[in-house]
């Protein structure tokens, strides 16, 4: 691998320079006013990332899979009925935990590469009349199959339900950079980690939950000590964790929910989309298809590009690995082999991204794939010329 080039994984991401050197701070005492000046800044950017003026913020030393844990153990007790639909590794293993934490899953069987089916979801809960499901979960961008879902219609299945469960999402790959409404959604706990959208080293798990959540905590029975947001909020009042913070990834937080903000979260999310674009320009020009089915399922942050049958498409990632020291992402389960996946999330510019799809390019030529040398690259380019969002203004 070369520490030069940028990676093409859907997480962890590349790290903008001031980003990664907020990081990089002398050790202070986590118990004083001082840690405060970060925390509380941070959990405030988190909040308007969010678009939400009443979450509130936790942020915990882990990853996403530990964000996941926090919502269902502080809000759940063993036996109760969670809604999920499985579409993809991602909401899989999210399944998978609540089973472990002994919940009743009514799983919702999904093609992967197609959304939630929020039309699946209105019909089972407007028959729970009992009210048994307590919580509904939406994994908002499918990541291992590049496809995002329409949340908005799954709070639309519960209000129309006149529903009372909760409503769950898992934002990991699209927090920071797809639009993200807590508040207008009416999303009770939403879930992110720092090394996607924020642009940061792995190890925060990044929390929001919305009053309802808050209230169904206090009786809550699934056990749990390291994630509890009862001893968190203890600790926020005094400045302080129940444990040791990573203070050094907290102010790289802050400065990642500054720089997003500053950017504008809507011209975030339009980057995004002009950058996945052209990566899907460039996927059209070499006759190949997106595991996504179909446009409006088109995830904004990564793209798993299915290879022709017959073709082991991880070979696409170990050669990329080994001759040109770049990184994109394999397929994973149902999918593993049969796609490849070039992230495209977070510090991402229009040129980085040609990179990335020239050397993609570059690969399936080496592996005797069907495609012309640059065909991908000068339809991504076509799309980039007239669409450049750069402007000297803009430019961090
Ligand atoms: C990356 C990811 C996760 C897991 O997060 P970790 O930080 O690796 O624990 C969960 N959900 C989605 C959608 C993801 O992309």
């Amino acid at each position: 691998m070369s520490f030069q080039n940028p990676v093409f994984i859907p997480g962890p991401t590349n790290m903008p320079e001031a980003i990664r050197k907020a990081c990089d701070m002398p050790t202070i005492d986590h118990r004083s006013p001082l840690f405060g000046q970060i925390l509380h800044p941070a959990r405030a950017g988190v909040q308007e990332v969010l678009k939400s003026e009443t979450a509130e913020v936790f942020i915990f030393p882990s990853t996403g899979t530990g964000g996941w844990e926090t919502a269902l153990t502080n809000t759940l007790s063993a036996g109760d009925t969670v809604l999920a639909a499985r579409n993809g590794m991602f909401s899989h293993r999210w399944i998978d935990m609540c089973q472990r934490h002994e919940l009743d899953v009514q799983i919702v069987e999904t093609p992967w590469g197609h959304g939630l089916p929020a039309d699946r979801y209105a019909e089972i809960l407007s028959a729970d009349k009992e009210h048994k499901i307590k919580v509904v979960l939406a994994t908002h961008n499918e990541t291992a199959t590049g496809v995002k879902s329409d949340i908005a219609a799954v709070r639309n299945a519960l209000n129309a339900a006149g529903h009372p469960a909760l409503l769950f999402v898992d934002g990991v790959s699209s927090i920071g950079s797809m639009d993200f409404r807590f508040d207008e959604w009416g999303v009770d706990v939403a879930v992110t980690g720092s090394q996607k959208g924020f642009m940061l080293p792995a190890g925060l798990a990044i929390i929001g939950f919305s009053q309802r959540a808050l209230d169904a905590s206090k009786t809550a029975g699934l056990p749990r000590t390291f994630f509890d947001i009862a001893d968190m909020t203890k600790g926020y009042a005094a400045n302080a964790y129940p444990y040791t913070p990573a203070v050094g990834l907290m102010n790289g937080l802050l400065l990642a929910t500054e720089t997003l903000l500053k950017e504008g979260l809507e011209n975030v999310f339009a980057r995004h989309t002009r950058i996945a674009s052209g990566v899907r320009a460039a996927v059209d020009a070499w006759g190949l298809e997106l595991c996504a089915a179909s446009p409006d399922v088109y995830s904004d942050t990564v793209s798993a590009i299915k290879t022709p049958i017959g073709f082991n498409a991880t070979d696409i990632v170990t050669h990329a690995a080994d001759h040109y020291g770049v990184a994109f992402g394999v397929g994973l389960g149902e999918v593993a082999g049969k796609v490849f996946r070039i992230g495209h999330l977070g510090s991402m510019t229009d040129v980085m991204a040609l990179s990335g799809i020239a050397t993609a390019e570059m690969c399936m030529v080496d592996l005797g794939l069907d495609i012309k040398l640059g065909s991908g690259v000068a339809a991504a380019q076509d799309f980039y010329r007239g669409t450049t969002g750069y402007s000297l203004k803009s430019a961090a």
